[in-house]
């Protein structure tokens, strides 16, 4: 569903992305570990075409992300097939980035009705049956401001998810949440693995929440895959020098 074929992102002389081959296959979760600075971010971020990258291509669903065919060869796509491929892919950060003027059922409606082009119908429809998923169902009508972190992330989660997309992107959801309120969201997640087969990609810096949900786990270090595996692989029995001084540290 998703391959980064030796893609390299440079921000001046510091390579980010040194030559990675990255895949996610169709209803698979995917969880990015590594130290600071080693790239993470940065591959969830060039999926939602926020950052360019410098060489190399990420295919998306079969299709080159930000290039097409002009029949002969790849060339830079247009908005038309931009807006496609940004359409199969939703994202949740760190911090939610809700649209405060807008209650939480309005917040899940926006993208619906405004980019996809559904009846407010419809949109209601499908936003309400989220955020039922995720537990807030009874909240609907109050504003960001009203809600806690937990809240506001779950929101986050049902707004994306009212695009349909084909891949789901979480970015270190957890990392600005009070301790109490992190199962909330851990929990929602773990419903979307179990019960709704979606493509995600997820960057965390919970090891445990890490080892429970992923299919597979990849240890970055220096903007390539130094080591990947089942979770029982990766934090049970690290080959690599590298990974092994990483959990240590973080444990
Ligand atoms: P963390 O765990 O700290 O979030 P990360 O592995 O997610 O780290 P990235 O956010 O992907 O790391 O950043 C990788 C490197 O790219 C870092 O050294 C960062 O400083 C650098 N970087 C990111 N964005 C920019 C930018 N806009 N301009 C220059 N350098 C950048």
């Amino acid at each position: 569903m998703v391959s980064f074929r030796k893609v390299t992102k440079r921000y001046g002389s510091l390579v980010v992305l040194d030559s990675l081959d990255l895949d996610v296959a169709e209803g698979e979760m995917v969880t990015i570990i590594g130290p600071s600075g080693s790239g993470k971010t940065t591959v969830l971020r060039t999926l939602m075409t926020l950052d360019s990258i410098n060489d190399g291509v990420i295919y998306v669903d079969g299709e080159p992300l930000t290039h097409m065919s002009d029949g002969t060869k790849l060339v830079p796509a247009n908005q038309r097939h931009l807006r496609k491929m940004r359409s199969k892919i939703g994202m949740c950060f760190q911090h939610f980035h809700l649209f405060p003027h807008m209650t939480a059922l309005e917040n899940c409606m926006e993208g619906p009705v405004n980019v996809l082009g559904l009846s407010k119908k419809e949109a209601r429809e499908r936003s309400e049956e989220l955020l039922r998923m995720v537990g807030m169902a009874d909240k609907r009508d109050q504003h960001p401001s009203r809600l806690s972190g937990g809240q506001q992330q779950r929101v986050a989660i049902a707004r994306a998810l009212a695009m349909r997309p084909k891949v789901m992107l979480f970015d270190e959801v957890t990392s600005a949440l009070d301790p109490e309120v992190i199962g909330e969201v851990t929990g929602v997640i773990k419903k979307l693995v179990s019960e709704h087969n979606l493509t995600m990609l997820m960057v965390t810096h919970q090891m445990g929440f890490a080892r429970q949900i992923s299919d597979r786990v990849s240890f970055f270090y220096k903007g390539r895959i130094e080591e990947q595996g089942t979770p029982d692989e990766l934090f049970g029995d690290p080959k690599k020098e590298r990974t092994q001084q990483f959990l240590s540290a973080v444990r």
